[in-house]
């Protein structure tokens, strides 16, 4: 599925450079110590899904990725997100309703007014070896339907496994991404598994598969479960856009 040479310059409402220089020591204190995550529903379809009230941040990924592992990280919670999905099973959109201040009155729910927060959604993802032709087209018809129509998307993680080759899915996941139109970001995965300058060398090469497509590159997050690595870079990166949501821009 390749996206046209011309497509969007800028992916991201705001792509700027290396976020991960920062230094991601966060291991959940701090600015982010107060955040209530909990999980809101499973839908098969965009129709069935809660309102679009609130900011919303998707994660997607080949399977293995570290997805699930990423939403406990940046959840703080050890099993929020259940392992994997495997093949075969009904793909569905779950959704976490997040809130992230303490002020954010506790019994007021996602779908009442005055609730302040955002939705986290743990999208199907892609790559399992043993998919029939029909899974993966009710995958796509998903997915499309989702990031094309979903008004409240705010923006879309692309997760990737920082210790591998480029993989042609993420490429073709990112041109799809182009087509649809949504704004995106890059969250590299694993971090721990190899050494620094093995892993520079992973995401230039990833990098420089996707400028054959895109004319700028998405913001990007490096991050390791394991090690609770990226959890403030990526948390800070949602609170900004909410904030500019909140402002009108
Ligand atoms: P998902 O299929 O994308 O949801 O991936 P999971 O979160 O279930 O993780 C897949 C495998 O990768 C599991 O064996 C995890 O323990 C492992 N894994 C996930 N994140 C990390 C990480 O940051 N570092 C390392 N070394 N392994 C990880």
């Amino acid at each position: 599925m390749a996206a046209p040479d011309s497509q969007n310059a800028d992916p991201s409402p705001d792509a700027s450079p290396d976020r991960s220089a920062q230094p991601s020591t966060d291991a959940g204190e701090g600015l982010y110590d107060y955040l209530d995550v909990a999980f809101t529903g499973s839908y098969p379809r965009l129709e069935d899904c809660p309102a679009p009230k609130h900011p919303e941040y998707a994660f997607i990924g080949r399977s293995n990725v570290g997805k699930s592992s990423l939403v406990n990280l940046l959840s703080g919670r050890k099993a929020l997100a259940k392992v994997s999905t495997r093949p075969g099973k009904t793909q569905l959109l779950n959704f976490f309703w997040v809130r992230e201040s303490p002020e954010a009155p506790v019994k007021i729910k996602a779908d009442q007014p005055g609730a302040i927060g955002w939705y986290l959604v743990d999208l199907p993802g892609y790559g399992y070896a043993k998919v029939s032709k029909t899974q993966r087209a009710a995958w796509e018809k998903l997915i499309r339907n989702y990031l094309i129509r979903r008004e409240s998307l705010s923006c879309v993680f692309l997760l990737v496994d920082s210790s591998i080759p480029p993989q042609q899915a993420d490429l073709d996941f990112a041109d799809f991404l182009g087509e649809c139109r949504v704004p995106w970001a890059v969250v590299y995965t694993k971090t721990d598994r190899v050494a620094a300058s093995k892993r520079q060398g992973m995401r230039k090469a990833f990098e420089a598969k996707l400028l054959e497509h895109w004319d700028a590159l998405p913001p990007h997050f490096s991050t390791s479960s394991s090690k609770k690595r990226g959890r403030h870079e990526l948390l800070a990166y949602i609170r900004d856009l909410n904030g500019r949501i909140a402002q009108g821009n």
